[in-house]
This record gives C-alpha cells, structure tokens and sequence, in this order.
C-alpha cells in the first residue's frame, strides 16, 4: 500500500518577533527511505523547551515543527530487521545519531558529532515530518524506538522520551563513590523533572528524596510521589540541615539554588546540574567552596538509548502506583494549538497534552 498520495497536518514554527508565529499546514507524506518509520501521531506533550522555543528566549533555526515529547503509532516501516509492526505504540530516542563517531561510541549518543534532534530542527526538502506537532512524523534510520507495553497510558507515555529518560539518566549515574551511606538527596526544582525524579529516587531505596521549590501550591504534589516538600522563600529551610545531603540535584533551570544547594550537601557529596540549559547560568560558587567541601559536579544533558528503554520499564511498573494522572491536562487538538500554549503558560498542569 503506498502512502504517497496520503497527506500530513503539521504546525509550523516561523519564529518570534513581537509574537510567535505558527501556522497551520497540509502535506503530502514523503515516501519512507531504507530505516525509516512512519508514525501518527497519538499524542504530544508541550514540554518547558518548547515554551522556550516559541518565546524566542531560545533560538533555532526556522521552518521547524516544534514538539519532541510524543508516542506515536506505526504506520509503516522500513526497518526489515525490527520487531516493530504496523499499528504498534511506540516512542522514539528524541536524538537520531551515528553510532559511529566517538561520542557514539563513548556512550553519549545525545552528543553524536552528526546529531539529528526531532522537534528542535529545521525543515529541509529531506526532513519534512520531523516534529511531534504534527499528524504524522517520520523517525530516521539512525533512531532507536521501543514498544510502549498497553497498559501506559498515552499521555504518560508521551513524556517518556524527554522528561523522564533524561531523569532515568539522572538517576543511572548515582552510584559509586559518592553514594556509600543511606542516601538524601534533594532535588531542587519540582517541575515533571522533578517529580519525576522523586519517583525514581523512592524507587531506588533512596532514604530521603526533598524537593525544593519557590511556588508552595507546586510543591503540595510532590508528597503524593514520595518527595519531602521544602518551601525556598529566601530563610534558610530547618530540613534538611546544613551539610546533610548526599545528593543535590538541580532541575529547576535557576543558578540562584547554588548557594543553597553547596550549603546543604555534605563533604564529599555529589552536585548533578541538569535544569540549566541556557547561557544565564553562571553560577555563585568559589573554587574554594568546590575543594574544601571535596565536591563533585557533574552536568547530564539529555540520555542515551539505553534510557529510553529504562524508562519505559519504570513506567511500567509504576504507573499505577502513584498519581501520575493528575500531572496532565486533558488532550487539545492539534487546531486549538494556541489555547495549549496558554494554559501550558499557566502552569496548572505539569504537561499540556495535544491530541494530534
Ligand atoms: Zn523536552
Ligand atoms: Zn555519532
């Protein structure tokens, strides 16, 4: 059955000057290459980059189809070496890379010297469906996909290759040295990443998981998914105590938590910073604080192929044990577009859900 005489609808990003431009397009679906998927669309979430993207805070190139967060359906494949059929739920790794360069080989996939980025990259003759706000996309043949098992439900899943691999990512580099005691850890930042990592770090058997946060009415959630809520309003928090955590883990995208963080973690303990995507991260802290206190830090961006798979066996087991339901808003057309970028605005929700 050919699909070329199908067509695809799919938002387009033209960029932002006084506001950000979207509009509304219908093409024909380009016929497959050896290796790649054809997938629709079954939902798509709106995740913090991509509010980034559209405020023009964060620059890429344009025409672009925005949105990476996404759990897909197979239409067709090329893929004679898969066990991927047709009409399988599948999600995809957000990076299509090499795996072959030294950065592919080292284990860091996501920094492929010839990275392909869905939702984030520009349209091109070649690469017309590679957003998930859209109908249809079509995943290359250097992208590893997995299954979704039936009983995760699509918005959850539609997470699972952003927010949470990149948390399974997180949490997978926690062991070692630095992780000889019973372990606290706070997680500053109680965004999906956040919860997200308050599960995973429960999950571990870590002994206490905080979750620090500026907005109280955002932290009240984070008890239901095995976090300590700690209010930051400036005082110093009574819990946990100076020099008292094995783990600081920044999520929240704000170098002000620095301080604060540095002054909590005890001698010896680990720093992972992995909320502070952009250039106005310079961070208050001395050498001497760093040596003093024998810390390490240490930056995780993104996740490999590996997390992908971890996360979707987490959810898994999971997804019925905690609330995860309540982090989502209920599904928008992909047409009414503009009232899920207002109401992601409005933070009432964790994610915003389109149903595309
Ligand atoms: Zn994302
Ligand atoms: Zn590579």
């Amino acid at each position: 059955m050919s699909h070329m005489s199908e067509t695809a609808r799919r938002l387009v990003f033209l960029g932002t000057q006084a506001e950000p431009c979207l509009i509304h397009e219908e093409v024909p679906i380009p016929k497959l290459k050896p290796g790649e998927i054809l997938g629709k669309l079954r939902m798509a979430t709106i995740c913090g980059s991509d509010l980034h993207t559209i405020s023009g805070k964060r620059k890429e190139q344009t025409p672009s189809i925005l949105g990476h967060e996404g759990v897909v359906e197979v239409i067709n494949h090329l893929r004679p070496d898969t066990d991927i059929e047709k009409g399988d739920r599948i999600t995809f790794h957000v990076i299509n890379c090499c795996n072959k360069c030294e950065n592919c080989r080292e284990g860091l996939q996501q920094k492929c010297t010839s990275l392909f980025k869905y939702g984030h990259s520009i349209m091109t003759e070649e690469s017309q469906l590679n957003g998930c706000y859209a109908s249809h996309i079509i995943i290359h043949s250097g992208t590893h996909v997995a299954k979704i098992p039936g009983h995760v439900r699509d918005n959850m899943a539609a997470t699972i290759n952003c927010a949470l691999a990149t948390m399974v990512n997180v949490v997978s580099g926690l062991t070692g040295e630095n992780l000889h005691r019973d372990t606290v850890a706070l997680i500053q930042g109680c965004g999906l990443l956040g919860i997200y990592g308050c599960v995973l770090l429960q999950e571990a058997g870590f002994r206490k998981v905080y979750c620090s946060d500026i907005e109280p009415k955002r932290l009240e959630i984070v008890q239901r998914f095995g976090g300590i809520p700690v209010i930051t309003d400036g005082s110093p928090p009574s819990d946990p105590g100076d020099n008292s955590v094995d783990v600081v883990i920044e999520v929240c995208g704000f170098p002000g938590v620095i301080p604060d963080g540095i002054r909590l973690l005890r001698t010896g303990g680990l720093y992972v910073l992995a909320g502070m995507v952009h250039p106005n991260s310079n961070l208050d802290i001395t050498g001497e604080q760093i040596i003093r206190k024998c810390v390490t830090i240490k930056g995780i961006h993104n996740y490999g192929p590996q997390h992908l798979d971890e996360a979707i066996s987490f959810l898994s087991r999971t997804c019925n044990k905690y609330p995860f339901e309540e982090l989502f808003s209920p599904s928008f057309k992909l047409t009414d577009f503009e009232q899920a970028l207002l109401l992601s605005k409005q933070q009432v929700f964790n994610r915003v859900c389109v149903e595309p």
